[in-house]
């Protein structure tokens, strides 16, 4: 699927990686990484509305940077896995989080709490390249101008490397493939009429409008 200036293969998210976060919402704290998936079909473009979903009730943002797979690979280590991303990005998980309590109550997978329609708007990539430190990144999120949340990837919890690692340990990663990296605290409800800002301090800044 070509959108946000590229072709988007897999997308790959990982969630629990921001001690605050894993706090905030009362989880336990992981050994492992925590990962799902959500379709590519869920990709939303900077500026196109988001449609509020109609089969929940609590829309929360998370605000994550994400990175691309520029070459087909699995990475041993932490040094192959940086390699293999050529661009990063800035994107929103959006979650219907009253959906997925439910679902985790019963054991159920996430899917329609996490891969529902218009779930992952995703700003335009930057190309990376080792004079970015992966491990220094700032990014945020406003709703109506008001700061939500705010992180830097120096605070997560398992390194941008060690997730491409952590992946390639199942699936042999794809040109395309992107990887959303974990939020941090202050994920929270957004509503109709909501717009919300993304940014981060390689990427500059991007925003949707919430709607009917
Ligand atoms: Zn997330």
């Amino acid at each position: 699927m070509s959108k946000c200036g590229t072709t988007i293969n897999r997308i790959f998210c990982f969630g629990r990686n921001y001690l605050e976060h894993i706090h905030e919402l009362s989880n336990a704290v992981p050994t492992v990484p925590l990962i799902f998936m959500k379709s590519p079909s869920c990709v939303v473009e900077p500026g196109e509305p988001i449609h509020f979903p109609k089969h929940g009730n609590e829309l929360h943002q998370e605000v994550e940077i994400v990175v691309r797979i520029g070459r087909e690979g699995k990475a041993a280590t932490e040094k192959d896995a940086l390699v293999l991303i050529d661009s990063i990005s800035v994107g929103l998980d959006l979650t219907l989080r009253d959906v997925q309590d439910t679902l985790k109550k019963k054991g159920h997978p996430w899917e329609i709490a996490k891969s529902f329609d218009q779930s992952s708007p995703l700003g335009t990539f930057v190309p990376y390249d080792e004079s970015v430190d992966l491990k220094n990144i700032s990014f945020g999120c406003k709703i109506n101008g008001v700061q939500k949340q705010k992180g830097n990837t120096r605070d997560m919890m398992f390194s941008t490397a060690q997730l491409l690692v952590e992946l390639s340990r199942v699936w042999k990663l794809l040109p395309g493939d992107i990887v959303y990296t974990g939020t941090p605290a202050g994920v929270g409800p957004v509503k109709i009429g909501d717009i919300i800002e993304i940014e981060s301090d390689l990427t500059g800044s991007f925003s949707w409008s919430v709607v009917d």
